[in-house]
């Protein structure tokens, strides 16, 4: 079976697509990966970071270390709910 990435990272020098070498996650929220052009032509080879910034929708099973922001659609939904149960 393949696995199709439709979220594809191009090499910032030729715009082929890039490959995962390895990827080390730090934290919870933050990740570092070694990307890798597969465009031999090229040969580039680099570091990213991924770094996981807001809630869009809040998990069942909660990791009470990890503290994220909600998205601001998510706050006022819940900012309203609150409002509503309290009066
Ligand atoms: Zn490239």
């Amino acid at each position: 079976m393949t696995v199709q990435n439709r979220h594809r990272i191009p090499c910032p020098h030729c715009g082929v697509n890039l490959r995962v070498r390895k990827s080390q996650g730090l934290t919870p929220v933050y990740r570092e990966a070694v990307f890798e052009c597969r465009n031999e032509d090229c040969g580039w080879r680099g570091k990213a970071s991924i770094e996981i910034t807001h809630t869009i929708a809040p998990s069942d099973i909660p990791n009470p270390t990890v503290a994220l922001p909600l998205v601001p659609r998510l706050r006022d939904l819940i900012t309203k709910q609150a409002h509503a149960a309290n009066g």
